[in-house]
């Protein structure tokens, strides 16, 4: 693990603000690792706020809301962060945050009646994914095949620049800690961990005095990168190896990132769907980054316009970490359930040296937190052998980008390894 610039002093003093609401939004059918489902809703249908858009009965479906109350005007291929482009439902925002009088907050003596079953229901009816980035739907990891011990909160936020967990925990404490609650209700676990690390000292402060009047222990970690990856959290905290080929569950334990717990507590305790999420808006050239609370379905041009004015044009822009995130080619995509943030960087920010003839200096083999060689990947990749991609354990790649970064080479490394890891699957 490496320590990296982390730029996170442009954002993590700003507290979670409001953007304006967008005029239309664009919820895409496909969040997370899994199927999309169909849509529920046609052009002209009227919906409120926190309406449920689509149904399946796909295995791996979560459903996706509408983030505002309106008039759906379209449902069209657009712009998408991941996917490159998608299926979108279009709404038209009425401005008026209509929501059915009968969706209220859920009362006390309820929730803890609620069975681990009815939780599992609610938070799969409220749309909830993996909020670090992942996706992975969460009732499903809040089912695990096999008996499980322990429950790691992943509140490291690794990645530079990114300040959005860091301010949800700030400001958010008591909330995260009723969440954590109710994972661990479904999971059966009485070992909890929160691993914090230690570049963030309000939320530090703000676990210990939970810590006091709760069982979690609070775990303050060392800020190098990639101790946000589920292995080096597992491998860190409990000092157990997940084995090549195995998932945390098959050493006992499931991890869940600090804004997931959030949104499970919003999920149970608001009777609120995820149609809204903190995105750190950031970068040199921003005059004002700001950490907000953006619907799911906004357009990154708008939040970005929102943080402005800017001080000279961005030559990328990436949604999600440097490290881990996707460049962009168009401000248009919109927020999705697992944007973690929106980086805007200038030209010399942006520039990557030109890519040179491998070394072998063994750097990328010595830093890969995955235990792989990718200078090996790299090349199995390049002249297309899959199957010997695929015996290096190109699959237990966590697309770090670590290897990339430290190579004297410049090479390509991380994008020739995800490309190996799509043909192997
Ligand atoms: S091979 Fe994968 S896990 Fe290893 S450093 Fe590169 S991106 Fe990270
Ligand atoms: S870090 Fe770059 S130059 Fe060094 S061995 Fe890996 S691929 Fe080759």
């Amino acid at each position: 693990m490496v320590k990296l610039e982390e730029y996170k002093y442009l954002t993590e003093n700003r507290p979670i603000e409001k953007p304006p609401l967008p005029a239309l939004v664009y919820i895409p059918l496909s969040q997370h690792l899994g199927k999309a489902g169909n849509p529920a809703v046609k052009p002209g249908d009227t919906v409120s706020l926190g309406q449920k858009l689509t149904a399946s009965d796909a295995s791996m479906y979560v459903p996706v809301h509408a983030c505002v109350s309106g008039k759906v005007t379209a449902i069209q291929d657009w712009p998408h962060p991941v996917l490159g482009r998608a299926k979108a439902i279009v709404i038209e925002n009425d401005g008026l945050d209509r929501r059915p009088s009968s969706v209220v907050p859920r009362p006390a003596e309820e929730i803890d009646k609620l069975t681990a079953e009815q939780i599992r229901g609610i938070v799969f009816e409220a749309g909830v994914v993996g909020m670090g980035g992942a996706s992975f739907p969460t009732h499903i990891k809040l089912n695990p095949p096999k008996p499980v011990d322990t429950l790691i909160i992943n509140a490291a936020e690794c990645e530079p620049y990114l300040t959005a967990d860091y301010r949800l925990m700030v400001e958010k404490t008591a909330e995260i800690v009723a969440g954590i609650g109710l994972a661990a209700r479904c999971l059966g676990v009485k070992n909890v961990y929160i691993a914090v690390e230690d570049n963030k000292p309000e939320a530090i402060e703000a676990f210990s005095h939970k810590s006091q009047v709760t069982s979690h222990k609070l775990k303050v970690l060392k800020s190098q990168y990639p101790q946000g990856g589920e292995r080096q959290l597992i491998k860190n905290i409990l000092r157990k190896e997940v084995p090549r080929g195995k998932l945390p569950l098959d050493v006992g334990v499931v991890v869940h990132n600090v804004g997931t717990v959030f949104a499970i507590y919003e999920a149970v305790y608001l009777n609120k769907p995820l149609y809204e999420r903190v995105v750190t808006v950031t970068g040199s050239i921003l005059s004002n980054p700001k950490n907000l609370l953006a619907r799911i379905g906004t357009p990154i041009k708008e939040l970005i316009d929102f943080c402005g004015p800017q001080k000279e044009e961005p030559a990328k822009i990436i949604v999600g970490g440097p490290m881990m995130g996707i460049t962009q080619y168009s401000d248009s995509v919109p927020v999705i359930k697992s944007t973690t943030g929106i980086i805007l960087m200038n030209k010399k920010e942006a520039t990557r040296h030109k890519e040179a003839f491998c070394i072998r200096c063994g750097a990328c083999v010595r830093e890969c937190p995955a235990g792989l060689m990718p200078c090996l990947l790299n090349l199995a990749s390049e002249k297309g052998l899959w199957s010997q991609a695929k015996s290096y354990g190109v699959l237990d790649c966590i697309e770090c980008g670590l290897c990339s970064y430290v190579c004297p080479a410049s090479r390509n490394l991380v994008q020739w390894i995800k490309r190996a890891k799509l043909e192997v699957k």
